[in-house]
């Protein structure tokens, strides 16, 4: 039997290395007997150090526990010690797992499909979406049985005394069942470390509620020193927040609506305003155009334009003014976004276009005499060149 599954609180020995493993870089140490808890049944790994040297994992093989460190110990009995911050965490956020299961099980019975226990954050799937008030008197109830400082125990049961406890869900493992039990609230079957009394969990939280696959809702919680980290997390977040809208935390959710609102008239006020702009810019431009009355106007609009939407807006306000044909493009870093107003037939357009395509790499296409294109800026020469040459042609 495992030491841990009855002493969860010893966090120092001296054991005898049995075995040592050459394994990736370093070596897995199997010992006479530890302490250590290996990754299973949904809980992290414990870490510590075996002689001074850092145990980074520890893992299960053949139902032998084995240590990972990067070099073997010199000596053959050595002493072994456990990460106690990690390790108390888990088993806070391991009985507190156990806990809110229970807890949506008897007040609303909704049942825990699953479950995660993270070295910061856990989470249980549940089998239906519980209301914001549900999750609040669950988790109210949790934090008054860690109040009340109940006692936790295990018993171990083969099949045939298995039915003797009310067990919550069914055991995955045949053979003997560990079970864990929070004195009048919970019983459970698992392998884990636990603690002996409620109220060493110190207090349970939950956190983000999403809809994950299979209809189940993911719940995240956070137990004892971890949820104490996630407050302060979530409160300095809040004051940060509160310092860039200028309001205080209580007020956030009006400020930042007011803030978003704001921005939607300033960027609808923006929008109108630009269009004016380029609307002013398409006359110029179109008059330009046709005092110069050439076969073809080519023009950079680099500069005078921000966007290819605001490229097409200038291209499709001076097409409609019949000016005739005209190029006008934009350079953005070494892509060229082109708008084409050909007046020329369909026939010879799509001819154009296949050439752009195949000897320059344009992507794009259009119809009706106007055309949008995309290709590497330095082609832009070669393009205009094609283009004059099939306009002079028809
Ligand atoms: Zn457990």
């Amino acid at each position: 039997m495992r030491p841990y599954y009855l002493d969860p609180y010893t966090r120092e020995f001296t054991a005898r290395i049995v075995e040592a493993v050459p394994k990736d870089s370093g070596v897995a140490l199997l010992l006479d007997e530890s302490y250590f808890y290996p990754t299973s049944g949904g809980q992290e790994h414990d870490e510590g150090a075996i002689d001074g040297i850092p145990v980074t994992d520890v893992y299960e093989d053949n139902g032998q526990v084995y240590h990972f460190v990067e070099r073997k110990p010199s000596n053959e009995v050595v002493a072994c010690t456990i990460d106690w911050t990690r390790r108390f965490g888990n088993m806070q956020q391991h009985t507190g797992q156990h806990m809110l299961s229970a807890a949506f099980d008897t007040l609303f019975d909704v049942q825990t499909v699953s479950s995660r226990l993270g070295d910061y954050a856990g989470s249980i799937d549940l089998s239906r979406t519980p209301t914001e008030s549900e999750i609040q008197e669950a988790v109210g109830a949790v934090n008054s049985v860690i109040e009340e400082d109940r006692p936790i125990s295990v018993h171990f049961a083969d099949q045939n005394d298995i039915t003797k406890f009310n067990l919550r869900k069914p055991p995955k493992v045949d053979g003997t069942v560990r079970i864990v039990e929070v004195k009048g609230f919970d019983m459970s079957a698992c392998g884990g470390t636990h603690c002996t009394h409620t109220s060493e969990v110190g207090t349970v939280i939950t956190g983000n509620v999403e809809r994950v696959k299979g209809a189940l809702t993911r719940i995240e919680f956070y137990c004892g020193g971890r949820a104490r980290r996630r407050y302060y997390e979530l409160l300095s977040a809040a004051r940060d927040a509160s310092r860039l809208l200028s309001s205080g935390i209580n007020d956030l959710p009006l400020a930042a609506a007011r803030a978003v609102s704001q921005l939607q008239e300033r960027d609808a006020r923006l929008k109108a305003l630009s269009e004016r702009i380029l609307e002013q810019l398409c006359e110029k431009l179109a008059a330009e155009i046709g005092r110069a009355n050439p076969e073809m106007t080519v023009t950079d609009l680099s500069t005078l334009v921000q966007s290819t939407e605001e490229l097409k807006f200038a291209a499709s306000g001076v097409a409609r003014k019949h000016v005739g044909s005209f190029i006008f493009y934009r350079v953005e870093q070494s892509t060229c976004f082109m708008n084409l107003n050909l007046q020329s037939d369909e026939g010879r357009a799509t001819l154009l276009l296949n050439e752009l395509r195949s000897v320059f790499g344009a992507k794009g296409g259009g119809r009706n005499g106007f055309y949008s294109l995309t290709f590497v800026a330095e082609q832009l020469p070669g393009v205009i060149e094609s283009i004059k040459r099939s306009l002079s042609h028809a």
